[in-house]
């Protein structure tokens, strides 16, 4: 993190410094370039004035110009081109000047400038031309840094502004990280205290997610330490059952008429086992993350029908009478899951449902939901448990529970495997008269 935001820092600093410093070249460079343009003009008009190349009347031999400023180059150019003068070298040496672009122009316009780059990169020769009452033209010329040579001489203090700053983000960086962090710190080790309040309110959205996700793991941690517990204890009961049952028929002092009857309860036992075993895997799978589940279009209707269809045994032994009623209703789900929710719903409204009673299963459209409704007018449920009998082993009568084979583990199953389909579970129930379990696609 530090060093990302030093990277970045250094970064913005060396763009911003290389941009200063073209930038201002550039115009420090332009700005320049005009002063030397017009002291060339200045240099040239001031010999134009003196008449003094009109007067000597080409006798060249004449002229000396070669002062110490060998900075000015004077060269005087004939109507045809041919050098008659120059200061730094002998005239005759010098070739035809008139493809010179300002000898051309000032020929033309009177007056010519041009900037050429000498041999080396370095330096750039600056002309001006000016065309004389008598047709010949005076050129002047001074040698200037070329834009190249005045970034070239910028770049010493270019380097030492960068390690500068280098050194200031690397400061700075570690500071604002310090003062970024340091508070996340602190508020993170204050997730339980309740009345910590973030040192910044861009720490808030921040805070309240760690905090909410804290509590949220701890409760995790806190529903499988509880899970572990209730689950050990619940295989506990029937495992002692069976081995004390198993215990006295080894030992042979269980009468012959009477070992029947402790058979019977070992087998009871272990088929209790067998069941708690089998909701507890299932719910171990609904629980795993990232669970992938095949869903498809499943008329909910014909369903809940081989549902019914499949209890129907168990209700009439209890002389309890099952209903289908709806009409053909496709939810996406999971036909399995889907499967198990509806068999535990009818289960329990039997398994807690009186002699003579009635169990009604009903599918159909609601608005635009489907809804899956099991209504039985059974023994209900209490206000005060109606909240709670979705948690995981909690039983309003425990060993009614028991004795019919429930796990207490049912109604967790139900809720979870709805949460999964995104439906919604509604329970409405009246001690003695019935309990009504809607779930909403
Ligand atoms: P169990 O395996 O004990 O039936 P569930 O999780 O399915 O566990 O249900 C939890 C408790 O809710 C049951 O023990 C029972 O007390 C109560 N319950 C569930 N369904 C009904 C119902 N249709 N009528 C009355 N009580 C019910």
């Amino acid at each position: 993190m530090k060093s990302e935001i030093n990277k970045r820092l250094v970064g913005i600093a060396i763009f911003a410094v290389f941009a200063t410093v073209v930038g201002t070249t550039i115009i420090f460079y332009s700005l320049f370039q005009r002063q030397v343009k017009k002291d060339l003009s200045i240099a040239a008009n001031l010999l134009k004035d003196t008449h003094y190349f009109e007067s000597v009347n080409i006798s060249t031999d004449k002229i000396d110009l070669s002062t110490d400023f060998d900075e000015l180059r004077v060269t005087w150019i004939a109507k045809d081109g041919t050098v008659l003068y120059d200061n730094d070298a002998t005239a005759k040496f010098l070739n035809n000047h008139n493809d010179r672009p300002e000898i051309q122009e000032a020929f033309y316009n009177g007056v010519g400038e041009a900037i050429r780059k000498s041999d080396t990169m370095k330096k750039n020769t600056f002309y001006y031309a000016i065309l004389l009452d008598n047709g010949t033209v005076l050129r002047v010329a001074t040698n200037a840094q070329s834009l190249y040579a005045v970034f070239v001489s910028a770049v010493p203090i270019i380097v030492l502004i960068i390690l500068i700053i280098i050194f200031m983000c690397v400061v700075i960086s570690h500071l604002l990280t310090k003062q970024l962090l340091d508070p996340i710190e602190v508020m993170v080790s204050n997730l339980e205290n309740a009345d910590y309040e973030s040192p910044y309110k861009e720490l808030d959205p921040l805070s309240e997610m760690l905090r909410s996700q804290h509590a949220d793991v701890l409760a995790a941690a806190k529903a499988r330490q509880d899970f572990t517990a209730n689950v050990s204890h619940e295989l506990k009961t029937p495992l002692t059952s069976i081995s004390g049952y198993a215990e006295l028929l080894e030992s042979g002092m269980v009468a012959p008429e009477k070992q029947n009857h402790f058979y019977q309860e070992i087998h009871k036992y272990a088929n209790r086992l067998l069941a708690l075993i089998n909701d507890i895997i299932k719910l171990s799978e609904l629980d795993r993350v990232n669970y992938e589940l095949a869903f498809e279009e499943i008329d909910l209707f014909e369903l809940a029908t081989e549902c019914v269809k499949d209890l129907s045994v168990n209700a009439r032994v209890k002389s309890i009478s099952t209903y289908i009623e709806g009409e053909k209703s496709i939810v996406n789900g999971n036909r399995d899951l889907l499967r198990e929710l509806i068999e535990n719903l009818v289960q329990n409204a039997i398994r807690y449902n009186n002699p003579e009673g009635k169990v009604t299963v009903t599918v159909k459209p609601v608005d635009d939901r489907i809804c899956l409704i099991v209504k039985d007018n059974g023994i209900g449920i209490p206000a005060a448990d109606q909240e709670r009998v979705f948690e995981r082993f909690y039983r309003v009568d425990k060993s009614r529970s028991k004795a019919t084979g429930g796990t207490g583990l049912g109604l967790a199953i139900v809720k979870h495997i709805a949460e999964l389909h995104e439906a919604k579970i509604e329970l409405d129930s009246a001690p003695g008269v019935g309990s009504t379990i809607t779930v909403m696609f």
